[in-house]
């Protein structure tokens, strides 16, 4: 693998930070209308990333900082559902 390709660079939507795109977990917004964390970061749909750090997503789910990025309004218990199973997958990175 060569050692210079550029590195994708995306925005976090809550710090507002740039960072290298494996450095943040992806949300997408199928084609379907659900939103999910996209672990793959190769679903499709429209995508909007946050840090991998718990403040940013209690930031990001709050207000409408991702139904803007994401272009779409989300509802109370989605961002529950999500705030949880973002939880979980960063306890699991450590
Ligand atoms: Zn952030």
């Amino acid at each position: 693998m060569a050692p210079n390709r550029q590195i994708a660079q995306r925005t976090c939507v809550a710090c507002r930070k740039v960072k290298a795109k494996r450095e943040l977990l992806r949300l997408v917004r199928t084609p379907e209308g659900n939103i999910e964390i996209d672990t793959t970061g190769k679903k499709a749909g429209r995508g909007a990333y946050l840090c991998r750090e718990l403040e940013c997503w209690k930031t990001g789910l709050k207000g409408d900082r991702l139904e803007r990025a994401l272009r779409c309004t989300i509802s109370l218990d989605k961002r529950e559902q999500l705030a949880q199973q973002a939880e979980e997958r960063l306890r699991g990175n450590g």
